[in-house]
């Protein structure tokens, strides 16, 4: 009888799995690096040896599925990871199929960001929850939709990079080709950027950013500068989610969370500001930390099976 699924993390320079059971309990998890450098062939070796460990220690005839975020953008029906930075030799390669081919299991192919969001709402912030948003802050800002307890994917499988929805028209250019991306203005790569303009050090991080806003002092005031515009342009994000999705929970995951109370207040300020939806719903509408942190993805990914079909 099925009663696990594993759950997938293959990011920039590491693979993580677990087995996951049914109610959602975490019954081993193992994490390594990948050989990134070593190609396509060490890449797809260390997926399936790490799936086929896991599906040893607890039985292949429990296995129900098996699900994997990746970082980039999938083309679901075709089984393709059609473009990402961190694993570009794996682009336009059928990894599904290659996968599925060797371990003769079924898997599931979905961008890292949609599989926290799934993860959240399974077992994290967003449990009960069917329709929810989750942003991913990080060194881009990564995006993923929940409605009616499924992922919302688009036609081909590229819905939900809400990194890229234009907060300034004219603001800083991006990788993707627009200028004034929210990843271009809020996300930890851009704090820093902003950190170093307001000449607070040249690699500052979130968490230290976060520390020198509690200063009385100049210093202090720069970095809450700082924080104020992240949180502003986190909130005309926000304020067009709401608008398009009325949606009554939208969270917020990453490194950059210790520095809630100094963002949070202006991302409210201006998404009430900018959003007649969230004015009029205000005390049911719910922005929020997510609580997985960066497990929510092996969740997400571990729950696929089980509700795609
Ligand atoms: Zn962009």
């Amino acid at each position: 009888m099925a009663d696990y699924t594993i759950g997938m993390d293959l990011g920039g320079t590491n693979l993580r799995a677990a087995a996951i059971d049914k109610e959602g309990r975490m019954l081993d998890k193992i994490s390594g690096a990948t050989n990134f450098a070593e190609g396509r062939e060490a890449v797809l070796s260390d997926i399936v040896a790490a799936i086929t460990n896991l599906g040893e220690k607890h039985g292949a005839a429990g296995l129900a599925g098996i699900g994997v975020g990746v970082p980039g953008f999938i083309r679901m029906k075709e089984g393709l990871i059609t473009s990402s930075n961190n694993l570009p030799f794996l682009e336009n390669f059928p990894i599904r199929d290659e996968i599925t081919r060797r371990l003769g299991t079924k898997f599931i192919l979905e961008n890292d960001a949609n599989a926290a969001a799934l993860g959240e709402k399974w077992m994290g912030a967003g449990r009960g929850v069917d329709d929810l948003v989750l942003l991913t802050l990080g060194t881009g800002i990564g995006g993923g939709i929940i409605s009616g307890g499924r992922v919302l994917r688009g036609f081909v499988g590229m819905a939900g990079e809400l990194g890229h929805i234009t907060v300034v028209p004219n603001g800083n250019p991006c990788g993707c080709g627009n200028q004034g991306c929210v990843e271009k203005h809020a996300s930890a790569t851009a704090v820093t950027a902003m950190a170093r303009l307001m000449q607070l050090g040249h690699d500052v991080g979130s968490k230290e950013l976060a520390e020198i806003a509690r200063g009385r002092d100049e210093r202090g005031e720069k970095a809450r500068t700082i924080w104020r515009i992240m949180g502003e342009s986190l909130g005309v994000a926000l304020a067009m989610l709401i608008n398009t999705f009325n949606f009554p929970l939208y969270l917020l995951s990453g490194g950059m969370l210790p520095a809630w109370e100094f963002f949070e207040p202006h991302m409210i300020r201006v998404a009430k500001e900018r959003s007649f939806t969230f004015r009029a719903t205000a005390t049911e509408t719910k922005i929020a930390q997510a609580t997985l942190g960066n497990e929510a993805g092996l969740y997400g990914a571990a729950y696929l099976p089980w509700i795609e079909k």
